[in-house]
């Protein structure tokens, strides 16, 4: 369930015509419905009732700052997988001991950075990570909390892109490893050992693979208590999926994925935390665009938006399917027709669409597409010198602009001339 709604004929963000965001902001921009974040993070919050447990916002997702405050007011703790984003999190006024720092490739200074400034975990995914991580603890004077990432070694049955659980992915440690590997992490005075971690892939319609790998994390935990680590915190990763369409079935909801938690690592008593991105977020945005031309092909129809592959990568990059729909609701009976729908830039990549079944469209028209909040605005680039696309945060009857849209000499001005030039 969202806030993007017909009513009276054209399409609303929760009390507010899109349209009049459209004419005061201009097109393309992201908009993000306050009420679908907060509603999304809730389900989370109460799916993990009764049991110790902090929800772990993936910002990567989404990261404005409006976001992350809306999000945080709820309590929400952040998972980051940056220096950048940590600093993102701590600037929405998101304390350091709610941070949770995820990623294969954490840098010596954004180890640093994290320690100095207050960190609820590292979730460390190699040996090499281990030894630098525990280097830098030393050097501060400080003992850095972690948790290491196992690689269960299941089929997350997802876009190869983003699965992440299989043992040939580069993320995490083998869990035949495991016992070696805390072993050593117990020994490194600079290391704290307080869990375990696991995250096996994005967008994950079936909680089957999320249940094996929580029953290998359950088996780990007992194993590992017995060779002595105290073992108080399972971080269980995100992943689990939205529907980007209304005709399939729906995934799992929060309240499943919950109860499937308390069945499978309930009975360990250990403090529970979940880092999901896209459920949170994914649905709680739309991208609004504008059609430039309706051009016709030999056979088949051409509609060219003003957004482009640099807004919105995810159909180039994953396949993705994105609804898209008009922002004038269609008369009920309204026949259809295929369009390509498509972008300016030069790429055939830059193809959002193939015949997709759409009401008659004309040059003017503004479309929505639907599911874009989630690794849609934070992927966007400047790729043929086009705007970072704007982002708008609705609240009941308000709007505003959370992030706006460089102007030309901004972009221009980025660039910096050497001496000899
Ligand atoms: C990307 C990622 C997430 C969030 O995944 P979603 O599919 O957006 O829920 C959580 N944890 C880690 C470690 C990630 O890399």
């Amino acid at each position: 369930m969202d806030h993007f709604l017909y009513r009276g004929g054209t399409l609303y963000a929760e009390d507010v015509p899109v349209a009049e965001i459209a004419a005061s902001v201009g097109t393309p921009f992201y908009v993000y419905s306050t009420a679908t974040l907060e509603r999304h993070f809730r389900l989370f919050d109460e799916a993990l009732e009764g049991m110790d447990h902090l929800v772990c916002y993936a910002m990567k997702a989404a990261s404005n700052q409006a976001i992350l405050k809306t999000l945080a007011a709820l309590g929400a703790g952040m998972d980051v997988v940056s220096g950048g984003e940590y600093m993102r999190a701590r600037a929405a006024g998101v304390p350091g001991e709610k941070i949770v720092f995820s990623g294969v490739g954490k840098t010596k200074d954004e180890m640093r950075l994290a320690l100095e400034g207050g960190i609820r975990q590292f979730n460390i995914e190699s040996e090499p990570e281990m030894i630098a991580l525990n280097a830098v603890a030393l050097e501060l004077g400080l003992r850095a909390p972690i948790t290491v990432r196992v690689n269960p070694d299941v089929d997350a049955k997802t876009h190869a892109k983003i699965a992440t659980g299989k043992s040939e992915n580069k993320f995490g440690i083998p869990i035949a490893r495991a016992r070696a590997v805390y072993a050593e992490a117990a020994a490194l005075p600079g290391l704290e050992v307080i869990g375990i971690d696991v995250h096996i892939g994005s967008q994950l319609t079936n909680l089957a693979p999320f249940a094996q790998a929580y029953a290998k994390v359950a088996e780990l935990t007992e194993v590992l208590r017995a060779d002595g680590h105290d073992i108080r915190r399972l971080d269980l990763g995100g992943g689990l999926g939205i529907p980007y369409t209304r005709s399939n079935t729906a995934p799992p909801l929060p309240t499943e994925y919950g109860a499937m938690i308390r069945e499978t690592v309930g009975h360990l008593g250990c403090e529970i935390e979940i880092e999901p991105g896209r459920l949170i977020a994914g649905n709680a945005g739309l991208l609004v665009s504008e059609v430039i031309y309706v051009k016709s092909g030999e056979d088949r129809d051409f509609l060219i938006l003003d957004a482009a592959m640099n807004d919105l990568i995810r159909p180039a990059m994953y396949d993705a399917w994105h609804d898209i729909i008009p922002v004038i609701e269609p008369q009920a009976g309204t026949a259809q027709q295929p369009y390509d729908i498509v972008g300016p830039i030069c790429e055939s990549g830059d193809t959002f669409a193939r015949a997709r079944m759409m009401p008659p469209l004309a040059a003017g028209d503004l479309v929505a597409f639907r599911s874009a909040g989630a690794y849609g605005a934070v992927m966007a680039s400047e790729y043929n010198t086009r705007p970072l696309t704007p982002e708008v945060l609705v609240h009941g009857h308000q709007f505003a602009v959370i992030r706006t849209r460089p102007t030309f000499d901004e972009m221009i001005n980025r660039d910096t001339i050497p001496e000899w030039l």
